[in-house]
């Protein structure tokens, strides 16, 4: 019999902490998960899903607008922000049922409360200390919004859910997924939006054609696009609207200023002086390659180590885990976490899909390579009247013939990039492209069918 309460303490029920306790309980390890805010986490909560039930929300004024060409009469119908966000809270309520009983049936015990950390096998839930042969750390990551004066009048992407009113005027800062993904909603659900973004061309690491493509289409959607910009100062107004001054003197008013300016790890009393556990130059937790810290028995997943901060990431990483401590057949294999060609969506407007290289880091890791680029009005556009286009992408290396990066901006370009990532996972060369039948007519046949380099 073991002497401890635990053979494993998750703390935090996100993406990360619930399939690592789902997995190891299933193997049947003894686990508590403490949770403090939401069952599900960032990803339910106030991140990936609402997300794109808002995105979803956001498409239907182009949608309208696109059904006249096809012999629709004119459809206005007015936008109703109370009914979005009350059904959002509903959907996201109904998820959190689900995690519950996931973990409930998965034999782990749930606790609902803050834990800290108060030694390398205790934890402290409430007023109870518990105790646990291990321990995973798998508290994700907090939005972060600089210091300046006013920047308590900003909002982060954790408010932005449930605001009590729709605001007419948005200004969002920043340019990476949070900045272009919600500009996208609040300019489609009507709102005046505007992205500044300190920088000269926003989501900076992605491919450089595809940025310049994305800004293109965002600001022909509408969007008022202000790079190489930032917020001063933020002044909150008798009528409550706020006024933002800019770095080059210029003034600015908005209902609303979202701050995406990105995340940092979730570590706000967690206990870690109590413990050992290093921490990067980023302020993240420190681990091996299987998710141990510097603290033997205690091992962390998902935001909270950095890397790529995805759902599907975090997922991976606690279910390596368990694996590595409680499976019968794996206990003790190295992890192995392979994070090769993770493929990722951005969720703007149009999507952006890619997995694998961008051209640029393409060029300097394989040297030759040909790049296979195309961009077209899409089918339904030609009566739509839309003048949105789309673009797709290969990067092969010319020594192997392998498919090395592809990219995508256009409708449901994360639904397409999913099952090509599959082929590049198998690392498919050019040639088995080449040699696969197209779908007629879709736009993702493009893939199979781009036989001229560009470049
Ligand atoms: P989290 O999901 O953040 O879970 C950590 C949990 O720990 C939280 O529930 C927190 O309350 C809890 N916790 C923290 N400290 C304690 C404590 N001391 N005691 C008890 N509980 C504690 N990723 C995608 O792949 N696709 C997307 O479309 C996408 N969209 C996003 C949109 C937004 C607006 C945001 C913010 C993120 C988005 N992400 C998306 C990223 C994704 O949400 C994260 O990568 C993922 O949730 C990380 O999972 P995690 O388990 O590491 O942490
Ligand atoms: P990102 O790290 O993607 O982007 C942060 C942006 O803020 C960058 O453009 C950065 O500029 C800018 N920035 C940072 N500090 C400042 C500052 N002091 N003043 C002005 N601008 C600043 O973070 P996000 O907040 O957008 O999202 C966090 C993470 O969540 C993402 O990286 C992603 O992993 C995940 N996510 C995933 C989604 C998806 O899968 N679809 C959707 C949403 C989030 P610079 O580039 O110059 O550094």
């Amino acid at each position: 019999m073991s002497k401890f309460d635990y053979d494993l303490f998750v703390i935090g029920a996100g993406s990360g902490g619930v399939r690592a306790a789902r997995m190891a309980a299933g193997f049947g390890a003894r686990v508590a998960v403490a949770e403090d805010r939401y069952m599900g986490g960032t990803c339910v909560n106030v991140g990936c899903v609402p997300k794109k039930l808002y995105v979803y929300a956001s498409q239907f004024s182009d949608a309208y607008r696109d059904a006249t060409g096809f012999g629709w009469g004119e459809a206005a119908p007015t936008f109703n922000w109370n009914v979005l966000r009350d059904n959002k809270v509903e959907e996201i309520s109904r998820l959190n049922g689900i995690y519950v009983n996931l973990l409930e049936n998965s034999g782990a015990e749930i606790f609902n409360a803050r834990a800290k950390i108060t030694g390398p096998n205790t934890v402290l839930v409430g007023d109870k200390e518990l105790s646990a042969e291990r321990i995973l750390i798998a508290t994700g990551g907090w939005p972060f919004i600089p210091n300046f004066p006013g920047s308590e009048h900003a909002i982060s992407s954790n408010e932005v859910f449930d605001l009590a009113e729709f605001p007419k005027r948005v200004l969002v800062v920043g340019g990476g997924y949070i900045a272009v993904e919600f500009a996208g909603i609040f300019q489609g659900l009507g709102a005046d939006t505007t992205l500044l973004y300190r920088g000269e061309l926003f989501l900076r690491s992605f491919d450089q054609e595809v940025r310049e493509f994305v800004a293109t289409e965002i600001a022909r959607k509408g969007v008022n696009l202000a790079f190489n910009s930032n917020i001063e100062n933020i002044e909150k107004q008798a009528d409550g609207s706020l006024l933002a001054t800019l770095t080059d003197g210029t003034q600015t008013e908005a209902d609303m200023i979202l701050y995406a300016t990105g995340r940092k790890p979730n570590l706000l009393d967690l206990g870690l002086e109590n413990i050992n556990v290093k921490l990067s130059a980023k302020g993240t937790i420190e681990v091996d390659e299987n998710f141990q810290t510097s603290q033997a028995n205690i091992y962390a997943v998902g935001d909270v180590i950095g890397g790529a901060e995805l759902t599907p990431v975090a997922l991976a990483e606690g279910m390596a885990l368990a694996r590595h401590l409680y499976s019968p057949e794996h206990k003790n294999a190295p992890c192995n976490m392979d994070y090769e060609s993770i493929p990722t969506a951005v969720f703007c407007q149009p999507n952006i899909g890619t997995v694998g290289l961008s051209e640029e880091q393409a060029k300097e890791k394989y040297g030759e390579i040909s790049v296979f680029s195309s961009s077209f009005r899409a089918l339904k556009n030609t009566i739509s009247g839309s003048e949105e286009r789309t673009m797709m992408k290969m990067i092969v290396d010319k020594a192997s013939d392998r498919v090395i990066g592809v990219h995508m901006v256009g409708p449901d370009a994360g639904e397409i990039i999913q099952g090509i990532a599959i082929a590049i996972k198998a690392g498919a060369t050019k040639a088995v492209f080449d040699g696969t039948i197209g779908i007629h007519p879709t736009a993702a046949e493009e893939f199979v069918t781009m036989r001229e380099a560009t470049r």
